[in-house]
């Protein structure tokens, strides 16, 4: 594929930074030396000098078929041209029922339902207060603790947060955080499992087990606990064999609903469709979003099992089921994208295509084993993590240094405290696969 157009692009020196606060980011760092992204197309983002990036984080976890697809274009504007915006309370357009279909087709049989939002964040919360509702409604009122897990992240809404278990994303809020929530252990344990090829295998099941003391200490007041089936947010948190399914048959012991939020595990991440198809473990509703668009229009879907929807189907008919909505929750034309992503997908298989490139990016990450600082290497899928060891004093910064160097020679990554992830398009060929591990060997060796 050909670079964009670069017609019309401002050098990076000419654009005013100075109102934009953005989101997670360090501004003032940043905007001392910004770094800038002003095209894309394929594998690829260009910068407005015209300097290609390979792009080995999917932007953020979401460009599942790469950049600048021609379908997803002209399905856009053609339904900009048609119906720009529709409400869809009260009131219904075809493209939302016609994608709700269609992604019922492609997730798991049985998750024959989806609620509509518009980011990950909003899924999460959405799903959240559906688990309340359900529990409600079937006259378990009692159910109001949510369960979480340590170093998880769920967005940032304040019912996200709160179920989240990244410390630094609740520190400020910390007195203005959900009650009734409660948080699992992670699984991370490097000390047993450094250095895992998939799922680790030397243990870490029981931590599933800190389920059975939450029950123990809350009695039958859980209504739902939510995990990422890989905790990425946190350095790609690969989750022990076996753990998954302890989690779910704890879950089911003691009548509490298993949230997935996969919001990046969705739509090929692992190599299938979803990620309870990898584990062969599902949960009662899962959230989406990101890859549902191929990141092109913000949209989120939040997929249930018909009995949850069901069971909030009983009052009079002219009664609304679930006071919960948002105005743009099916808009038609991030439908239209969705339509269109979901046709891509199809067509080029790619949400399966993961499995047969697992092994070759497997073996391609770990031969980073022995750069300098490298104190862990872990996969699953189509994800990766390369952990660096702190400073001396602790100082954590070689993973943020990596990342500048990284986009500097050419190479976009993600980076968490001392962990680079990467999450490529699941386009991606070896040729990529060569370019990301050699480049990241280089930029690692000039790390001290
Ligand atoms: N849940 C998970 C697992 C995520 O990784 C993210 C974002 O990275 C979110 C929720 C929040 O999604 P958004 O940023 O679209 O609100």
């Amino acid at each position: 594929m050909n670079a964009p157009d670069r017609a019309g692009i401002r050098p990076a020196a000419d654009i005013d930074m100075s109102s934009w606060w953005m989101p997670f980011t360090a501004n003032r760092q940043f905007k001392a030396r910004p770094r800038i992204i002003s095209g894309a197309k394929g594998m690829y983002y260009y910068t407005p000098e015209g300097r290609e990036v390979i792009d080995a984080s999917a932007g953020l976890w979401c460009v599942n078929a790469g950049h600048g697809r021609q379908e997803i274009t002209d399905a856009v504007s053609r339904q900009l041209a048609e119906l720009d915006y529709a409400p869809g309370f009260n009131m219904g357009h075809p493209l939302a029922f016609q994608f709700a279909s269609r992604l019922v087709e492609v997730a798991p049989a049985g998750f024959d339902k989806v609620f509509f939002t518009n980011s990950g964040s909003e899924s999460v919360d959405t799903a959240l207060k559906i688990a309340l509702a359900y529990h409600r409604a079937r006259g378990e009122g009692h159910r109001t603790r949510l369960i979480g897990r340590e170093r998880g992240y769920h967005g940032v809404g304040f019912g996200g947060m709160s179920v989240g278990g990244m410390v630094a994303n609740r520190r400020m809020f910390a007195n203005s955080l959900l009650p009734h929530v409660d948080h699992l252990p992670h699984t991370h344990d490097p000390s047993r499992n450094a250095f895992s090829r998939g799922l680790p295998e030397h243990g870490g099941i029981e931590f599933a087990d800190a389920l059975e003391r939450l029950v123990a200490l809350h009695g039958d007041t859980i209504a739902a606990v939510i995990v990422e089936p890989v905790a990425c947010s946190t350095g790609a948190l690969v989750p022990p064999r076996g753990y998954m399914e302890r989690l779910r048959a704890i879950c089911d012991r003691h009548g509490i609903l298993l949230i997935f939020d996969e919001v990046i595990t969705g739509f090929g991440r692992l190599g299938t469709p979803f990620a309870s198809q990898y584990f062969g473990v599902e949960p009662d509703l899962f959230t989406t979003a990101k890859g549902i668009t191929n990141g092109a229009v913000p949209l989120g879907a939040v997929f249930m099992k018909g009995a949850i929807h069901d069971a909030l189907m009983t009052g009079p008919e002219a009664m609304i089921e679930l006071f919960h909505g948002y105005t743009y929750s099916g808009h038609p034309v991030a439908c239209a994208a969705g339509l269109a992503t979901l046709d891509i997908y199809q067509r080029e298989k790619l949400l399966t295509r993961g499995a047969s490139l697992e092994k070759e990016w497997e073996d391609a990450l770990h031969s980073l084993r022995d750069c300098p600082n490298v104190v862990d290497i872990r996969n699953l899928g189509i994800i990766g993590a390369i952990e660096l060891a702190p400073r001396e004093g602790g100082e954590v910064s070689r993973a943020y240094e990596a990342m500048v160097g990284l986009f500097e020679a050419g190479v976009l990554m993600r980076y968490t405290g001392d962990t680079l992830a990467l999450s490529p398009p699941l386009i991606l060929e070896s040729e990529h696969i060569g370019r990301i591990v050699d480049t990241t060997r280089k930029v690692l060796s000039g790390i001290s």
